[in-house]
């Protein structure tokens, strides 16, 4: 990487530095098993990253995090993505970016005390639940109820695609509280130990193959009042800004991912022979190659942008949208063409490419489809 805007200091090599071996002694052997086999260790790896100071990067240390900064989470991110398994690593910023976030910007103390902390240290591990059978991007619309009862919610419904949703100990669950519409919608942290909790059948999904993304019911479960997120049915708010550290947490994995990408296939094909000469020599390849290596240098730049923004502590909703927009897409591109210039390997699991390819599919799907991107960056640009 040669820019030099991104402000990385001394102390975000050293993080890099951290989280790479980590990753590339943990992560990385196992990357085909894991995918096989439909599942990763994620609790014994979890207490490894905690170890390492890994869970709250960017979380207070009153709770246990180190207090850094987005440049930082976004070097831990970068470098998780030599793992090479998007199943894996999103498995991870489930629990960091997707569903610990939501506690430590709005929680009680005695709800960082109980939750947070012990998620920190890799005691707990959390999901999200917001997506349902019937709603997806029109979250506004979600069904799942909570009535109070005294100092209970009784909660009945159901939630699909929950990454983690399998082993989770807890989930930030979007339920509806009130009146129909965006206004009506709570965030409730859900202990997965709730009689009346169930995990339905294991989803079988085209890629992330690595971790559960789980159909969930609901039955009279009964969850504390003060399990309550920030106010009564002032949930919505919460979930869209929640959704701009995802979103950017994904357009990291996308521009992470398709350097990786691009690397391996220029190394393939400096070995790799056809009629005499090495692959990568033939200039339909090399003018390919230097117009992604463009596309993704574009991508980093206007996911480093968006990064300031967050950082900045200004509004990031139309950086974010475009970077996540930007890069998911072309990461479906990259990924098509790597493939392709692997020829038949390509097409084998043995390489990694063939796992990737599958893996990028879901970005310009998950936390928000490209359409809705579209929709937002319209939205903020007046149109
Ligand atoms: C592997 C995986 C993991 C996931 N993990 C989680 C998780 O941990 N937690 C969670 O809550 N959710 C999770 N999701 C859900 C994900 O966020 C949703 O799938 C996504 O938001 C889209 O919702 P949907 O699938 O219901 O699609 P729909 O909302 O039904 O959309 C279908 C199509 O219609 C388009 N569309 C919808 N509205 C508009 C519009 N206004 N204008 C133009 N086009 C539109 C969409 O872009 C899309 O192409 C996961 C999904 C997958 C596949």
């Amino acid at each position: 990487m040669t820019l030099s805007f991104p402000p990385f200091t001394e102390e975000h090599a050293l993080l890099r530095k951290t989280v790479r071996d980590f990753t590339l002694t943990h992560l990385t052997p196992h990357r085909h098993d894991w995918d096989k086999d439909g599942e990763w260790p994620a609790r014994e790896m979890f207490k490894k990253m905690a170890e390492l100071g890994l869970l709250g990067i960017r979380f207070d240390e009153r709770w246990g995090g180190a207090g850094l900064d987005w440049w930082a989470h976004a070097a831990f991110i970068e470098e998780l993505c030599q793992a090479r398994n998007g199943g894996v690593v999103m498995s991870i910023f489930v629990h960091t970016d997707i569903s610990t976030p939501v506690i430590h910007e709005i929680g009680t103390d005695a709800q960082k005390e109980e939750w947070l902390a012990p998620a920190i240290r890799g005691e707990k591990i959390g999901a999200l639940g917001i997506t349902e059978p019937g709603v997806g991007s029109d979250v506004a619309n979600l069904q799942t109820t909570a009535r109070i009862d005294g100092d209970h919610f009784i909660i009945n419904g159901a939630k699909t695609y929950i990454t983690n949703g399998a082993f989770a100990d807890f989930i930030i669950l979007a339920v509806r509280t009130g009146e129909a519409g965006f206004a009506g919608v709570s965030l409730v942290i859900f202990p997965t130990n709730t009689p009346g909790f169930s995990v339905g059948k294991k989803l079988d999904k085209l890629g992330t193959r690595s971790v559960d993304s789980s159909l969930l019911h609901f039955e009279d479960c009964r969850v504390p009042v003060k399990n309550l997120l920030g106010s009564l049915n002032g949930g919505f708010l919460h979930i869209m800004q929640n959704f701009q550290g995802e979103r950017l947490v994904a357009a990291l994995m996308a521009t992470s991912g398709m350097e990786i990408q691009l690397q391996d296939a220029i190394e393939y094909g400096r070995t790799r022979k056809a009629f005499g000469k090495p692959i990568g020599v033939f200039q339909v390849w090399k003018h390919k190659f230097a117009e992604h290596l463009t596309a993704v240098e574009a991508a980093k730049l206007l996911t480093y942008n968006a990064v300031q923004k967050i950082q900045s502590g200004e509004d990031p909703t139309r950086e974010v949208s475009m970077a996540k927009l930007f890069s998911a897409d072309l990461a479906q591109k990259v990924a098509y063409d790597c493939l392709q210039f692997h020829g038949g390997y390509g097409f084998i699991e043995e390489y990694d490419i063939a796992r990737a390819w599958r893996d990028v599919r879901l970005l310009p799907i998950g936390g928000g489809t490209s359409e809705i991107m579209k929709e937002i960056i319209a939205k903020w640009s007046g149109l």
